[in-house]
């Protein structure tokens, strides 16, 4: 089959498109996929630069998130036939552990991810565990389908199932155009909350107003702090979505009103930003970290899709040859929404 691997980490040149070996069937359990779209996630770009915590064995396939139609099923599989279309839960655990017994992998201490510890979508075909493949809502494409499990089971993860949204409560969404960030910005729209959004790009802006954002912030030419409590008449907001850290963490604290809920599960802006801890405990804060979420909730994700008919927002899809291009787009911040490749075959 045809596959992007890298064999060493680096830049976007290691994204070889190759002939590699075709996955077989080695327990029960398992089924081959065969994708149809593979989304990028700025992990994937982790993975092949090498950094500390995402060094992979190599040869490997990247790619997290993908969705296809089941080739081939192991004899122990009951639930999933040849032909059903699916998109794909990425985590495994070690299957012994309190977490794994529990269904909640992403507790485990030796988590395995797609395109990480096991060779990942940016392929014609893979192998994965039956339990971590799940039927794609009506309505949606292979591409949409591909793009939900990454960043849209994380922003369930942190909005739903950690801060506990609930209807009128207010949401800053930093650095709206993310994957995570615009899967934020439907869920808190869903659930009617008065969502504001940041950027530093005006074209984001409006189209996060567009969607149906109530406030849009450049944070180039306006003091996000102040300009929160303008809006929020003083208080401050209930929830920030903040996924980059940094320097600018501060001022994700400084927008929360007391009592309030600040979520996080990226650190692409820096992992050690300066955090005054009085002001979490007089203001009573919150902080909830998450990365990714358990197949339960991935069934949460896709029930609400399928019930408000909402569907994924794709900023461009790219051949899976064309992976080093989508790469470069992710890298640059130009894109809104998930970029996504898609495999012929
Ligand atoms: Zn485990």
């Amino acid at each position: 089959m045809k596959a992007i691997r890298i064999h060493h980490h680096g830049g976007v040149e290691q994204l070889r498109f190759e002939e590699t070996p075709d996955p077989k069937l080695h327990s029960p359990d398992d089924v081959i996929v065969r994708l149809k779209a593979a989304a990028v996630n700025f992990s994937d770009i982790q993975v092949r630069q090498g950094i500390d915590g995402k060094r992979s064995c190599l040869p490997r396939i990247l790619g997290s998130d993908g969705a296809g139609v089941v080739a081939a099923v192991g004899g122990g599989v009951k639930e999933l036939k040849v032909g059903d279309a699916v998109c794909l839960y990425p985590q495994y655990g070690c299957t012994t552990c309190w977490a794994c017994r529990s269904d909640q992998q992403h507790f485990c201490e030796q988590p395995q991810r797609l395109g990480e510890q096991t060779d990942g979508t940016y392929a014609e075909l893979v192998r994965v565990c039956c339990h971590n493949c799940f039927l794609i809502p009506a309505g949606l494409s292979f591409e949409e389908a591909a793009a939900i499990a990454v960043a849209y089971l994380s922003a369930w993860r942190m909005l739903m199932t950690d801060a506990e949204l609930k209807p009128g409560e207010s949401v800053l969404i930093r650095g709206i155009g993310g994957g995570v960030t615009t899967a934020a910005l439907q869920l808190a729209l869903s659930v009617g909350a008065h969502t504001i959004v940041t950027a530093d790009n005006a074209e984001k802006l409006s189209q996060a107003l567009r969607l149906g954002a109530k406030h849009g912030i450049d944070e180039r030419h306006q003091d996000l702090a102040p300009e929160v409590r303008h809006l929020t008449d003083k208080r401050g907001v209930d929830i920030v979505v903040d996924t980059n850290g940094g320097e600018n963490w501060v001022k994700s604290i400084a927008a929360l009103g007391r009592g309030g809920r600040l979520v996080t599960c990226g650190a692409s802006a820096g992992a050690q930003p300066p955090t005054d801890l009085r002001r979490i405990f007089w203001h009573h804060l919150k902080v909830f970290g998450s990365s990714l979420g358990s197949r339960d909730e991935l069934r949460g994700v896709l029930n609400f899709l399928e019930s408000t008919a909402t569907k994924p927002i794709i900023d461009k899809v790219y051949p899976l040859a064309d992976a080093a291009q989508a790469h470069q787009r992710l890298v640059q911040g130009e894109h809104f929404g998930k970029i996504v490749l898609q495999v012929d075959g």
